[in-house]
């Protein structure tokens, strides 16, 4: 089966300029970049009319399972519902342009699996099961007064995370995630904003611990990310070797000096904090987690200009929640304001795709790479911003040689 994209203006970071190409696809790997026309039996051929194909977006902090603002609500939604709910979110992202999402905290292998096998519609799933944390840290939703056990969620669908205290208590639990398919392991190495009673500036994890982590995730080939907010909580997490930083929105330069001297990819994600304050409580997010967003949100751009200073990579995040998903754009245009547009084109493409361990596969418009592709208005490597508006720009959505989506006149 071959598909045949004509008439592009062939566009990745990696190019000075857009350049003309007539695209072949075969069995879902771009074959050629300049293709001749010449008729095939069974080939498929779309004439693009001279607009942008470049490679499919990638967007390395998501929660697919996560279908309302109320994380501990959505841990406690029967697993049929909860699956059920994630599956349009999976969908919207696709429609969106998202061919593929790295999941940090809820999906299990099987629903990566599912979307693979054609059971269900969405972006291919890099993921990492359930995400780990201290009692009372990040993952742990219950109410205050609540003295329950705290693992009765942790195998939930719904749920992002589980709990785990100690050294041999994360051992195990990495192990069992890594076990279970997880293509990287997650911690919770900060108080965060969707749980009740860890306010954001507690540290989640001891060293011993998160060191723990990172040597299971090493000994399996992989990385740790963390969720973390403030400079002492990144400070720690690059020294006990965590590789992928999510949200950093509280670093100082010190912390940023020290991240990229070890490497680190930064996973900024501000479009949720925008969601949080302007429709939280609308959508039925805590009390608790309403008051702790301002510490957070406002230094959301600050944030960007000290990771670029100090030279971190940065990789493409949302991580929205319930019905905020819609706005899984917006983090271009948010990006715009401070970065240059080809840097923030990078984070959804090369970069993202060397974060998921699949720079060879995703992220360039090359041959032999994945045929995850898609076409829109205007050229991103002048005004990245215009991805935020999938709704007039995105014209076609190719994954794996396959077109999802074509809005094409
Ligand atoms: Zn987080
Ligand atoms: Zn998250």
């Amino acid at each position: 089966m071959q598909l045949l994209l004509t008439n592009a203006l062939l566009v990745d970071a990696t190019m000075a300029e857009p350049r003309y190409g007539n695209v072949l696809i075969e069995n879902g790997v771009i074959r050629d970049l300049d293709a001749r026309r010449a008729p095939a039996e069974d080939r498929n051929v779309v004439d693009l009319g001279g607009r942008t194909l470049m490679p499919g977006l990638i967007d390395c902090h998501v929660h697919v399972v996560a279908s309302m603002m109320n994380l501990s609500a959505n841990a406690q939604l029967p697993d049929a519902t909860a699956m059920l709910r994630s599956l349009p979110i999976m969908r919207g992202m696709l429609a969106r342009g998202f061919t593929t999402v790295r999941d940090v905290g809820g999906a299990p292998y099987a629903l990566a699996e599912g979307v693979e096998q054609g059971l269900a519609e969405g972006p291919r799933l890099v993921v990492c099961g359930k995400a780990l944390s201290k009692t009372g840290g990040h993952t742990d939703f219950r109410a205050r007064a609540d003295t329950h056990d705290p693992y009765r969620w942790q195998n939930r669908f719904g749920a992002l995370g589980r709990i785990a205290d100690g050294v041999d208590e994360v051992r195990r639990a990495a192990r069992q995630e890594l076990r279970q398919g997880a293509r990287f392991i997650k911690i919770m190495a900060n108080g965060g904003v969707g749980s009740p009673t860890d306010p954001v500036a507690w540290i989640g994890y001891s060293v011993d611990e998160m060191t723990a982590a990172v040597q299971e995730a090493a000994d399996a080939q992989t990385y740790v990310a963390a969720h973390l907010y403030t400079a002492p909580a990144i400070q720690r997490a690059v020294q006990c070797g965590v590789h992928s930083l999510e949200h950093c929105n509280v670093i100082d330069a010190e912390a940023a000096v020290a991240a990229a001297a070890k490497g680190c990819v930064a996973v900024p994600t501000l479009v949720i904090f925008e969601a949080l304050a302007q429709d939280g409580e609308r959508l039925g997010l805590l009390p608790e987690s309403m008051a702790k967003i301002g510490d957070v949100r406002n230094s959301g751009l600050a944030s960007l200009e000290i990771l670029r200073k100090a030279g971190v990579a940065m990789a493409y995040g949302t991580d929205l929640l319930g019905e905020a998903h819609e706005r899984q754009c917006e983090e271009f245009a948010i990006r715009a304001q401070v970065l240059d547009s080809r840097d923030v084109l990078s984070s959804a493409t090369t970069v993202a795709a060397k974060l998921i361990r699949m720079e060879d596969k995703l992220g360039l418009v090359r041959e032999g790479f994945l045929a995850d592709l898609i076409a829109v208005e205007g050229n991103p490597l002048e005004d990245v911003a215009l991805l935020a508006a999938p709704s007039r720009n995105l014209k076609l959505v190719v994954q794996a040689g396959q077109i999802r989506h074509s809005w094409l006149p």
